[in-house]
Order: structure tokens, then C-alpha cells, then sequence
């Protein structure tokens, strides 16, 4: 083991560290990243291959929004930058709870005026219970879940209620800039189609 003291040490990897690089400014440097990226627009999804076209079917329904879009190189061909407005946050049956963090970065580095939460229909999440889950672990693992995580959050059984909570689990989070547009899409795996089923828009696009 390293101990976080030795792991502080300088060391060549430094010349890889933003924060670490001569002359820095941490102001100047946020603006350097806003300028970097035009992010508009964060999706959180499931990590089911199934659902890999998320972004992308989201900047059909929404053409103002550019995804995967380009990367942008400076003069000497080092990566800078992108043309994307989307930044997707991919995790299990596209749960805000998950998402919350990078949110509270993007906005700070970027700036976000959109939030997408696209559950999908066929979600492995919706096949089976948070008590199920629970009890399996605890048979399997030894271990208890039942305080670790939000029940709510585990499984979905129902569409309209896993969306509406996520979206109101945004609205209410100090992380999440109040500004931002919230919407809660289906999405079916088989069409690329999306179903919008809940909008929080007191701002927003
Ligand atoms: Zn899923």
C-alpha cells in the first residue's frame, strides 16, 4: 500500500496535472475550460449496450444539439477541446442518484442548462425488486444493503414514478444549478424512440 502522503509526493506525473502546471490560475483556468467545450446539455442513461444510441437519437429529437460532435486540436496536435453540446453520464437504469456529482463538475467547469434522465423500456433494473436485491446480496455476499442506498433508487417498476422521482431528486439537489431544464424521457430500445413523460422547466431551453 501507498500511503496518501507518499502518493502527494512530485513526481513526473505532475507535468499531466492542469493544477500543477506553471503559471496556474485557477480563474483563468475555468475560463480556458468553458471555453474548451460548449456543453449545454448532460444525459444520464443506462449502461445497457441496448441503450448506446441515447445520445444520439436525443440530438435528433433536439437539433440544436451536437453529439459526439469533433475534437479540437491546438497547433501542436494536442487535444483541447470538442464541438459536443451533450456530455452523456452512462450508469445502471440511467438513475439520477448516480449522477449527481458529475453534474455539479459540469456545471462548474462548462456550465449546464439542460438535464435529460432517459430510462428505457425492457431496463434489466425493472427485472427485479429492491428487496430482492437486498435479499440476494445478503444470502451471497454477507453483506447489508438495506441502509447503503435509496430503496427507491435500486429497482424501477414503474415508469412514470422512477422518472418523476429522479427529476424531483434533481430539482431538490443543492449540486444542481437551479437554472437548468429537467426533463424525464422514455426511451424504447427497439424504435430509438423517445416518450417524454416528465418536464421540469421553470428556466431551461
Ligand atoms: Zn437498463
Amino acid at each position: 500500500m501507498i500511503s496518501t502522503e507518499d502518493s502527494r509526493k512530485a513526481d513526473d506525473f505532475d507535468a499531466f496535472v492542469y493544477s500543477q502546471s506553471p503559471g496556474y490560475n485557477e480563474l483563468n483556468m475555468r475560463v480556458a475550460f468553458k471555453n474548451a467545450i460548449p456543453l449545454r446539455t448532460i444525459v444520464i442513461y443506462c449502461y445497457d449496450p441496448r441503450a448506446v444510441q441515447i445520445p444520439f437519437a436525443l440530438a435528433k429529437i433536439w437539433p440544436d444539439e451536437v453529439y459526439p460532435g469533433e475534437l479540437v486540436f491546438d497547433e501542436r496536435g494536442n487535444k483541447v477541446g470538442s464541438t459536443t453540446t451533450i456530455f452523456p453520464i452512462v450508469v445502471a437504469g440511467g438513475r439520477a442518484i448516480d449522477a449527481l456529482r458529475s453534474i455539479t463538475i459540469g456545471q462548474h467547469l462548462f456550465g449546464v442548462q439542460n438535464i435529460v434522465v432517459a430510462h428505457h423500456t425492457f431496463c434489466g433494473t425493472s427485472s427485479f425488486t429492491a428487496d430482492g436485491l437486498i435479499e440476494a446480496f445478503q444470502a451471497e455476499q454477507g453483506t447489508d444493503l438495506s441502509e447503503v442506498y435509496e430503496r427507491d433508487s435500486l429497482a424501477i417498476s414503474h415508469f412514470r414514478s422512477s422518472l418523476q422521482q429522479d427529476v424531483d431528486l434533481l430539482r431538490a439537489s443543492a449540486g444542481v444549478p437551479r437554472t437548468v431544464g429537467i426533463y424525464g424521457y422514455l426511451f424504447n430500445i427497439d424504435t430509438d424512440e423517445f416518450t417524454l413523460i416528465v418536464k421540469d422547466t421553470q428556466h431551461g431551453r
